[in-house]
């Protein structure tokens, strides 16, 4: 796996590890490398969103119209995914959503607003009429590792339930959602250093 930079390279290898170990930087570095984290396609989303499109499921990616950017927007069935860090989100009962034992009130602080803005988007995306589907990177990571099929399995299912008409496997050959870019993304992680 190669990357254009040294900080996109660590990056990547910190969120890979779920590791926060952002404590030995200050607070304008750490902050600059925390949102690299955050923006970068990582590794489980693209693993989801090739193992979706594989199932024929067409979509954008963080579409920025919708509250919280959702990693996922699956038009046609107006379902979201969010696939959350475990540690960025407190995934709950999960042991990868651990508290840092330095600086321990910033952790706390800055993973508490994430959540509640994750319960904002979560409110404002209901009223909006959308259903919500929550992945956890803990699932593609370690669960599903060697096997996504049932996560997708499971994730058809629910998408599918949520349809106000059982217009399922029409979805086939159509062109609403080319926007996907799978390739592209596959592409970015097999680039050369620069
Ligand atoms: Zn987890």
């Amino acid at each position: 796996m190669f990357c254009n930079s040294y900080l996109d390279y660590f990056s990547l290898f910190l969120s890979e590890h779920n590791v926060p170990v952002m404590d030995i930087w200050d607070k304008k570095k750490r902050s600059e490398i925390m949102s690299k984290i955050r923006s970068k396609d990582t590794k489980p989303e693209l693993i989801l969103r090739k193992a979706l499109f594989a199932r024929g499921f067409r979509y954008r990616v963080n579409d920025k119209r919708l509250p919280g950017k959702p990693d996922i927007v699956l038009l046609k069935y107006k379902t979201i995914i969010f696939l959350h860090g475990c540690f960025w989100h407190r995934h709950e009962g999960c042991k990868y959503a651990y508290t840092p034992k330095t600086n321990t009130k910033f952790w706390i602080d800055k993973i508490t607003s994430n959540t509640e803005r994750d319960k904002r988007n979560l409110r404002k995306l209901t009223i909006l009429g959308w259903s919500v589907l929550t992945v956890w990177e803990c699932e593609i990571r370690h669960k599903y590792k060697h096997d996504i099929t049932p996560l997708v399995d499971k994730i058809s299912v629910a998408i599918q339930n949520n349809l106000p008409h059982k217009i399922a496997l029409r979805f086939y050959g159509e062109k609403e959602n080319e926007i996907i870019l799978v390739a592209e993304d596959v592409v970015e992680y097999r680039e050369n250093p620069k």
